[in-house]
C-alpha cells in the first residue's frame, strides 16, 4: 500500500522551508515551489523546470498538489461571478468575485456552514459541518485568479479578499492564518495586509492574536449598538459583549506605524436596529475609535422573518452618522441574481450534525 501523498496546496512558506529541509533540499526550494503552485498555477511537478529531475520524481512520490474541483461558475450581469467549489463528496462552499473599477475582490469562506446560529444570516441559520483546511481557502483565490486569467476577454485579477464568505473565520483561526500568510507572502499572491480583510462576529481573544500573527484589515459585524439586541442576533454577544468587543478593536488599531481603523459592519433591518435611538448609540459607542461605518442592505433568504429597512431610513440613519462625523458607505448589493449577495451564501451544506452536537459545537468554538 502506498503512504497517502501530502498535498502543498495549503502551505506556506514555513511550512514548506520545514517539508524541504525534511527532505535534505535547500530552503530557496520553498520559494519556488510557492511562485509555481500560486503564480503560475502549475500542479504538475513534471513541469517545473528550475527543479532537478531528481527533485521532481522525488516530489511526485510523496507530494502533489490538489485543488478541489469546480462544480459550477455563475456570472452575474453586474460582472460579479460565483463558482461553487467542491470540497468532498458531501460539501461545496462558494466564492464570490466582485469587480468594481480597477479593483477585483474576492468573498471567501472558511468553514462549511456556521456553528454561530445569528438570526439574520442564512449561513448560521443552515447549522454547521466542518472546518476548512489551508489548502481548501487558498484554493478559492486559485480557482478565482486560474478562471479570472483564462478568461480571453478578461484583465481582471483579485486585488483584495475578505473573508466574508460562509464560516466564521476565528473559528477556524491556524487555518485562515495560513492561507492569509500565503496571500501576503510575495512568491504567493503578494496582497498587502491593508488589502486582505477578515470579518468577525467578535471572537474576542482570537482578535488579539490575530494582530500579532497575521495584521489584516479588520471588519466587525457589530449591528446592534445594546447588548439586550445584540445577543439576540448574535448568540455569541452573550460570551464577548460589546464593550468588551470594542476593548479589543482599540487594542488592534493602537501602536504600529500604520495608519488604521476597523470597518464596523451593520446590517439594517427594519424596526430592528435602524432607529434615530439605535444611530445615537452607535455613534457613542465609536467615540474614539478610528473606525469606518457599512451599513449593509439586508439580503433576505427563505424562511426568514426579517426585512431591509426602507431606502428612506437607511438613507436618514446614513445621514445621522455623517452628521455625526462618522465615514459611512453603503454596501452595494451585488450578484443577486445569481445569489451570491451577503449572507445568501449557502452552498450545499450536509448538516450533519443533531442540534446537541451543533450547541457543542458552538460551545467549543466560543471557548
Ligand atoms: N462570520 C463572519 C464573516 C462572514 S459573514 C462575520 O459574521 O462577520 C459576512 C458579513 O455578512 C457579516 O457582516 C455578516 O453579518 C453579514 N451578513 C450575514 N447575513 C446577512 C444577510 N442576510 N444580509 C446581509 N448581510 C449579512
Ligand atoms: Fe456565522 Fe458570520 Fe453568519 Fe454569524 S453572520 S452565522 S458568524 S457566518
Amino acid at each position: 500500500m502506498t503512504a497517502a501523498r501530502t498535498n502543498l496546496l495549503g502551505f506556506d512558506l514555513s511550512d514548506m522551508e520545514a517539508f524541504f529541509a525534511e527532505i535534505g533540499e535547500k530552503s530557496f526550494r520553498a520559494r519556488q515551489l510557492l511562485q509555481w503552485i500560486h503564480q503560475y498555477r502549475v500542479t504538475d511537478f513534471g513541469l517545473m523546470t528550475n527543479f532537478s529531475k531528481g527533485l521532481r520524481e522525488k516530489l511526485a512520490n510523496i507530494a502533489e498538489i490538489r485543488v478541489p474541483e469546480v462544480v459550477h461558475e455563475h456570472i452575474s450581469k453586474d460582472g460579479t461571478r460565483k463558482w461553487i467549489i467542491r470540497m468532498d463528496g458531501d460539501n461545496a462552499i462558494e466564492t464570490v468575485f466582485i469587480p468594481e473599477g480597477n479593483r477585483g475582490t474576492l468573498c471567501v469562506s472558511s468553514q462549511v456552514g456556521c456553528a454561530l446560529t445569528c438570526t439574520f444570516c442564512s449561513t448560521g441559520q443552515q447549522g454547521f459541518n466542518r472546518n476548512l483546511s489551508a489548502a481548501e481557502i487558498i484554493a478559492q483565490l486559485w480557482v478565482a485568479n486560474d478562471a479570472l486569467k483564462k478568461d480571453p476577454k478578461g484583465n481582471r485579477v483579485v486585488t483584495n479578499v475578505v473573508m466574508m464568505g460562509m464560516g466564521e473565520p476565528l473559528a477556524n483561526y491556524l487555518n485562515v492564518v495560513r492561507a492569509m500568510r500565503i496571500m501576503r507572502d510575495d512568491y504567493g499572491y503578494g496582497i498587502s495586509w491593508r488589502r486582505l480583510t477578515l470579518s468577525t462576529s467578535g471572537m474576542v481573544p482570537m482578535i488579539d492574536r490575530l494582530k500579532e500573527d497575521c495584521p489584516v484589515s479588520l471588519a466587525i459585524s457589530l449591528h446592534a449598538a445594546n447588548d439586550t439586541l445584540r445577543s439576540e442576533m448574535i448568540p455569541l454577544n452573550d460570551k464577548y459583549p460589546i464593550a468588551d468587543l470594542l476593548a479589543a478593536c482599540h487594542r488592534y488599531v493602537s501602536g504600529g506605524q500604520q495608519r488604521r481603523h476597523i470597518t464596523i459592519e451593520y446590517v439594517m433591518l427594519a424596526g430592528v436596529n435602524d432607529s434615530a435611538q439605535d444611530a445615537r448609540d452607535l455613534i457613542r459607542l465609536l467615540k474614539g475609535l478610528p473606525n469606518k461605518i457599512n451599513l449593509i442592505p439586508f439580503n433576505p433568504f427563505p424562511g426568514t422573518h426579517y426585512r431591509c429597512s426602507s431606502r428612506k431610513n437607511l438613507e436618514r440613519f446614513k445621514q445621522q452618522l455623517i452628521d455625526a462625523g462618522q465615514i459611512v458607505t453603503v454596501r452595494k448589493t451585488r450578484g443577486d441574481d445569481i445569489v451570491a449577495a451577503c449572507g445568501q451564501l449557502a452552498g450545499e451544506v450536509k448538516d450533519k450534525s443533531r442540534r446537541a452536537e451543533k450547541i457543542a459545537a458552538r460551545e467549543m468554538v466560543t471557548q
